[in-house]
């Protein structure tokens, strides 16, 4: 199993919290382990203006990753996003954190190999939106799907799992209390290894919290509050004998973790790299067991590595159109990237019949708009009625399978059923619902409901990572 060490680099406050990273980097790499870097693109101009060449320095000898633009400083990720559609989400997104890739990759000299939620601040935008400012990856992923540590989500690679020593960076700077919390978390990356884990995250800590009692962001940027430097508050300090031990027991954990056996640590950048890329194409023979879990199910899942659900019903409706067209079938068909609807499908209430080509003519639409925007439709019209993705899948899994028995049917039903993935109300239950109220930056009074709307319709996308 892949083990990624993430330190997360963000207090924006403290400006001798700037050594700890300089002394974590410095210590691990003495140690020849690559650890992932995830830094604020703030902090990093904070660095270039403060002329610390030294922190510069040691924490360019790891991989590093974006820790969003400016972390809690308000609108943080899921503010910005809270009130947002999906084009527009994406786009703000971008507006927010491309100023961070740019300011990442100058100062410290190689663009992000991933984006690190902060907090719990995320939005079902983000995915797309790092992937379209070319950044790799995503760590502390709110998407998730197989047991694996990752997946893929709005086209983009989201490794979900980590794990952190109980007690963190404070139990650190205890040794009794260090010596307790180790052996659980090793047993608990162990448990996982075993359930099937492939790759997953050791969260080692914030440096900052090394020095600090209180996190800089609860101080100065609480329940949507935002500080003007000027003005900022002051954590209390931990002493220099405390900081020491801190850094000690943090190697000692890393030790610990790296030999662990049957684990590898290694750095995010070469993990994307032992990620499959995605398929670009399907073999003709493969495409009927597709179907026939499609058709034999009441539920459809987005656990299958093979393809996403939305990717099964655009490969569905298109070789569909080669059996019915009566034209030669292909041995493979292009698997392309597919995003799910951007608003909330229709629910069909009662079966509608129509005739075959009618169905075809469906089929065809929907593979034009998957051509036009890369996403599926919210719905269709048949016969006067609107029909959402989730009816289309079914009823083209079935038809697929007549057609691909020389079976041509004169109609075709299509039946009420689920309308998204199974996974979509879990994925947006423990991905917004749960995870997001409890960060303390965010204000109360934040809105979810769309955040957790394209959080389902996004699961359209998903699909367990393989490793090569
Ligand atoms: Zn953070």
């Amino acid at each position: 199993m892949y083990v990624y060490v993430c330190f997360d680099v963000e207090d924006l406050v403290h400006p001798d919290s700037d050594d700890v990273a300089r002394d974590i980097a410095e210590m691990l790499a003495a140690d020849e382990i690559t650890a992932m870097m995830c830094v604020v693109g703030e902090k990093a101009r904070l660095w270039e203006r403060r002329g610390r060449d030294d922190v510069i320095d040691a924490v360019r000898r790891h991989d590093v990753g974006l820790h969003t633009n400016r972390h809690s400083v308000h609108p943080a990720v899921a503010e910005y996003l809270a009130d947002k559609g999906w084009e527009d989400g994406v786009a703000e997104a971008m507006r927010q954190e491309g100023p961070g890739v740019q300011d990442l990759s100058r100062i410290l000299g190689a663009a992000p190999s991933t984006w690190g939620t902060p907090g719990s601040s995320w939005g079902p935008q983000i995915p797309a939106a790092t992937r379209r400012l070319g950044i790799p990856s995503n760590i502390y992923s709110h998407a998730r799907s197989g047991e694996t540590g990752a997946c893929w989500f709005a086209g983009q690679l989201c490794y979900s799992d980590y794990m952190s020593l109980p007690g963190g960076e404070d139990a650190c700077g205890d040794d009794a209390a260090f010596e307790a919390a180790l052996p659980t978390l090793l047993q608990r990356i162990s448990d996982f290894q075993r359930q099937g884990g492939a790759c997953l995250g050791l969260f080692a800590a914030h440096p900052t919290r090394l020095r600090y009692t209180v996190f800089w962001d609860a101080l100065n940027f609480a329940h949507g509050q935002n500080t003007p430097p000027e003005s900022y508050r002051f954590a209390p300090r931990k002493d220099d004998a405390t900081y020491e031990r801190g850094l000690r027991n943090l190697r000692r954990m890393i030790h610990a973790v790296r030999d662990l056996p049957g684990v590898e640590l290694i750095s995010v950048r070469s993990l994307n790299n032992r990620i499959l890329p995605p398929a670009d194409h399907i073999h003709w023979e493969e495409i009927r067991p597709l179907a026939q879990r499609i058709a034999e199910s009441d539920a459809f899942c987005a656990d299958n590595p093979q393809a996403s659900p939305a990717q099964a019903l655009d490969v569905l409706a298109r070789a569909s159109l080669y059996l019915a067209g009566d034209t030669s079938i292909p041995d493979t068909l292009a698997l392309r990237e597919v995003l799910g609807p951007i608003n909330s499908p229709p629910a069909l209430e009662s079966p509608i019949k129509v005739p075959l080509q009618v169905m075809v003519a469906l089929a065809r639409e929907l593979v034009d708009h998957v051509d036009t925007t890369g996403h599926l439709p919210t719905r269709l019209i048949a016969q006067d009625t609107p029909v959402g993705p989730g009816p289309l899948l079914r009823t083209l899994a079935v038809l697929f399978l007549d057609l691909d028995r020389g079976r041509k049917p004169d109609q075709v039903i299509i039946s009420p059923g689920p309308e998204e993935p199974d996974i979509a109300a879990r994925l947006a239950e423990e991905g917004i619902y749960r995870r997001l109220p409890g960060w303390p930056p965010h204000p109360p009074d934040l809105v979810l409901d769309r955040l957790a709307l394209h959080t389902r319709l996004q699961s359209w996308s998903l699909r367990p990572a393989v490793l090569s």
